[in-house]
């Protein structure tokens, strides 16, 4: 069976960034996982809710309901600091997810670049960075080989992905993104990313922004190959699972 992992840094950016290849590839067959590492308890935008735990368990379910509604069939939000992913333990963090990718064993993993995608957000960028590592490590025996007295073998994933775009946000930090290498058109499931993002409710003063900025994108969600199991020429894709085999 063909897996996908998806790893963001916050409840709504499964849907943002990647709703479209996650409806697409669900519906394809493909079984789709997602994590997000924080439960975005430092939102702006709370719902009214002041403490930051309550937030979080909104956020959790807010989350859940957008994963499955967007065809995943697993979704885990993980218990690192909103904000402050930088200041998270690395080799913790990364270690988590090689157990992930070993259990789960994606061929396609996707996240976000180091430059933290349009918004620039640095823990975007830091979940970029683990999931990077977690990339290259999780198929290395020597690499926490503690989760491999448990019965799990290591797993090279065939490709990672980063998100990238087109476009820049005026009002955000200027950033660097990476040049596009695989094109998916997500024309057929625009409407299904959208309503996955509204399910968001505590989020919903963004979804203006978020639109927009889906205009600005079109009907393709853009990404660039940064990892790769196999040497191949370089060439646009327009599919992340293109040379994979089962
Ligand atoms: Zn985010």
């Amino acid at each position: 069976m063909l897996r996908l992992l998806c790893v963001v840094a916050h409840p709504d950016d499964e849907s943002g960034c990647f709703g479209g290849i996650l409806s697409k590839y669900s519906e394809a067959g493909v079984d789709c996982a997602v994590i997000s590492l924080t439960a975005g308890e430092r939102a702006t935008n709370r719902g009214g809710l002041v403490e930051d735990n309550l937030l979080k368990a909104r956020r959790r379910m807010e989350f859940s309901d957008a994963c499955r509604y967007l065809g995943a069939s697993r979704s885990e939000v993980w218990n690192y600091r909103d904000g402050l992913l930088d200041r998270e333990d690395f080799h913790q963090v990364v270690g988590q997810l090689v157990r992930y990718l070993r259990q789960f064993r994606p061929q396609v993993v996707a996240t976000f670049g180091t430059d933290g995608f349009v918004t620039a957000h640095p823990d975007h960028g830091m979940a970029g960075l683990f999931t990077a590592a977690a990339f290259q490590w999780a198929g290395r025996a020597n690499r926490w080989p503690e989760q491999l007295k448990d019965g799990l073998a290591p797993w090279q994933p065939d490709k990672l992905y980063q998100v990238t775009a087109e476009f820049s946000l005026k009002e955000r930090p200027p950033i660097s993104l990476s040049p596009v290498t695989a094109r998916v058109n997500i024309d057929k499931y625009v409407d299904r990313k959208n309503e996955a993002f509204a399910l968001h409710k505590t989020q919903l003063p963004l979804l203006p922004i978020f639109k927009h900025a889906q205009e600005q994108a079109g009907t393709c969600e853009l990404f660039h190959l940064s990892a790769t199991r196999k040497v191949t020429e370089p060439k646009l894709e327009t599919d992340l699972f293109e040379g994979v085999e089962e």
